[in-house]
């Protein structure tokens, strides 16, 4: 989707009520009337259906007629929309660039601050693959029945930025974070190549124990990434030194499928490192060594992170989305992909 930096200053201010009154109703209703539209946002009834056109015209809202009544509904560039604007409100960030990627579960784009110094917004777009295929399952929302994908998306970044947060602050090599609204996170621009794209490196071996060291000191600080690999690692033009991205999905090490998560990003190095570069070694962590030998002394940034608000019911939640997205959903794709269906999937 093509975020228009330009249209940030073509919102007038009702226009702007309007979106905020639907983002409102949207809580609680999946498709919201436009008479709570009109209360919500104080406005004359006159008005409202020429700022409800022009804002479905530019597709920050859509109409859809629903079996009972029609309403509107809050589409991602709205939603996009209202967090670029608090985020250049606060002066954060000043002018959108190009999209510098399209993830399962996110857009990626290069922005600037008013001096034009580059960073990087992450749009968080849970929901994008099929929201619908784990809501049908079980009551993720609880009594929270509609606005899923807002909500979900919201809750992802909220996650991703308290972590990025606390590994900042400790020192791992993680982007710096910003600020954070909405689904958005605003992060520091990594000039690098992801891990994928690199072909050759001068000293695999020293590149491959900084990444096992990684995982160390995150399980030493009660930490698993949960989606280590070459997609999520950047490889620092400068220097080749490694930053890792990408933390929606951590878990605690006193998850119960803790060692299973630790082992799988394990895996996924030593793969990677057999494939690209030939390189193979018998060292590598072993979680319960490294637990055991980390105690319980250690500064725990797990507990921290949900000192930090972002508290174990929050976490649950995006946990088992987490589980459709990196497992059965994975799990999935493959067997569509053997039987040819499952074409243009890209993984980042
Ligand atoms: P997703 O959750 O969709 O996988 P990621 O956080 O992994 O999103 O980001 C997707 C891609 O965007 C990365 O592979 C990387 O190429 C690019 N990217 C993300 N964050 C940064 C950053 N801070 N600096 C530079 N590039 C980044
Ligand atoms: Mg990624």
């Amino acid at each position: 989707m093509k975020l228009d930096a330009t249209d940030l200053r073509y919102v007038t201010s009702d226009e702007f009520r309007v979106l905020t009154a639907v983002e409102m109703g949207s809580k609680n209703h999946e498709v919201v009337p436009l008479s709570l539209i009109v209360q919500i946002s104080g406005l004359r009834n006159g008005g409202i259906n020429k700022l409800v056109g022009s804002l479905a015209k530019r597709n920050l809202i859509s109409r859809v007629q629903n079996a009972k009544y029609d309403g509107y509904r809050l589409t991602y560039g709205g939603y996009d929309y209202l967090a670029m604007r608090a985020l250049s409100k606060r002066d954060s960030m000043h002018s959108v660039g190009n999209q510098i990627g399209v993830g399962k579960e996110s857009d990626i784009y290069i922005v600037a601050d008013a001096e034009g110094n580059e960073m990087v917004l992450k749009l968080h777009r849970l929901g994008r693959v099929s929201f619908r295929a784990i809501k049908s399952k079980r009551d993720y929302l609880g009594k929270r029945k509609s606005a899923s994908w807002l909500y979900m998306s919201r809750l992802s970044a909220q996650k991703e930025w308290a972590f990025m947060k606390i590994l900042s602050e400790h020192g791992f090599p993680v982007p710096k974070p910003i600020d954070q609204a909405r689904h958005c996170i605003l992060m520091s621009f990594i000039d690098a190549y992801p891990l994928r794209q690199v072909s050759e490196v001068e000293n695999p071996g020293k590149l491959y124990s900084q990444l096992m060291d990684v995982i160390v000191r995150f399980a030493q600080a009660g930490l698993i990434h949960g989606d280590y690999n070459e997609f999520n690692i950047l490889i620092k033009r400068e220097d080749g030194e490694p930053i890792v991205i990408d933390f929606p999905q951590m878990v605690s090490t006193s998850h119960e499928n803790a060692e299973w998560y630790f082992n799988r990003d394990v895996e996924c190095i030593r793969t990677f490192f057999k494939r690209r570069f030939r390189y193979e070694s018998s060292l590598y962590p072993r979680f319960r060594k490294v637990i055991e030998e980390s105690g319980e002394t250690g500064f725990k940034l797990d507990v921290a992170v949900e000192a930090s608000g972002f508290g174990r019911k929050e976490m649950k939640v995006l946990e088992e989305v987490s589980f459709f997205y990196l497992i059965l959903w994975p799990s999935l794709k493959l067997i569509f992909a053997v039987h040819g269906s499952c074409k243009g999937y890209r993984r980042t």
